[in-house]
């Protein structure tokens, strides 16, 4: 079975549109979205633009807020303090990476958690580590929602995860924890990955090497999760040979049209999430 994330995403994004609607109805108030940006990065641009479309279709309000590329760390610290403190404003994202004159982790530790829509704060990344409810970040909350569409009950399976950045190894290998998952996770220093990936039930790929798992890298009937995005002469492809694999496996993710949807609306999902949050 081949995932359909984007037919996956859409229904999310109903959901999102719907559930927005009905509070509005209620409270006559809207979730608001704050994205920094940051430079002339053409990715981050195409990214940023992408939000922006899919929020609006869902009734979220979209407050770009953009900067040139020289602009000074406290400049962005001031813009932040001021959205942690606009109640209008229900999640705050800046879009990354970030020019050199600015510390990643002093802008990621000055967005107030209850508003850090991308999960990646201190505080946020603490709770999902200690299995509490919180922020959880957008791909890897993705993922798991994929997964679930095939397979309701985690508990016991054996899940592989190759890749260990913050932004989606580690907190996919929390989630998967908190499913009752037995979990590997594996990175460039690891031995024998191929063996690994024999192992896995849930192999989850996110390392950005085109082709890097092959047919004889993975278990029949095992569900295949490939964040990965590459490119390949004009094509855009992930970590994993789709068409050798497809055949052998329960369940796949193409690249695109897998993660990639399901990452936005999930932004979506937890931008809607903090704004309840603080409806109460
Ligand atoms: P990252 O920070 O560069 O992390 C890559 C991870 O892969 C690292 O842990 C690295 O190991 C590991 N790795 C590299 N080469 C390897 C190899 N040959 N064998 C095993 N492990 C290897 O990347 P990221 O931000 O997590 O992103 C990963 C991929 O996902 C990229 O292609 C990115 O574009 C894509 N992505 C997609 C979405 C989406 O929505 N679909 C969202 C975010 C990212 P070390 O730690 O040892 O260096």
């Amino acid at each position: 079975m081949i995932i359909d994330g984007k037919k996956e995403a859409e229904v999310l994004r109903e959901e999102i549109k719907k559930e927005i609607i009905s509070i509005k109805k209620k409270t006559n108030r809207v979730p608001g979205l704050a994205v920094i940006l940051i430079g002339e990065h053409i990715p981050s641009q195409i990214y940023v633009k992408n939000k922006e479309k899919n929020s609006k279709e869902v009734g979220i309000n979209f407050n770009l807020i953009k900067y040139s590329h020289d602009v000074s760390q406290e400049e962005v610290l001031n813009k932040i303090k001021e959205l942690n403190n606009d109640n209008s404003i229900s999640g705050i994202l800046v879009q990354l990476p970030l020019p050199d004159q600015i510390r990643q982790v002093r802008i990621v530790n000055s967005i107030d958690p209850s508003k850090d829509v991308d999960g990646f704060s201190p505080i946020n990344v603490g709770n999902l580590a200690s299995g509490y409810n919180g922020i959880v970040p957008c791909t890897p909350k993705g993922c798991l929602m994929l997964i679930k569409k095939i397979e309701k009950n985690l508990s016991g399976k054996h899940a592989v995860i190759i890749g260990r950045s913050n932004l989606n190894g580690k907190p996919m290998a929390q989630l998967l924890l908190k499913e009752n998952c037995t979990i590997t996770i594996t990175h460039s220093k690891t031995k024998n990955l191929k063996e690994k990936c024999l192992k896995a039930d849930i192999l989850v790929t996110a390392v950005g090497v085109a082709n890097l798992v092959k047919k004889d890298w993975v278990k029949d009937g095992s569900i295949i999760i490939d964040v990965g995005i590459n490119k390949q002469g004009d094509k855009i492809v992930g970590d994993v040979s789709f068409e050798e694999v497809k055949n052998k496996v329960k369940a796949i993710t193409p690249v695109p049209g897998g993660v990639g949807p399901m990452t936005i609306a999930c932004l979506l999902k937890n931008t809607l999430e903090c704004f309840k949050a603080r409806l109460t």
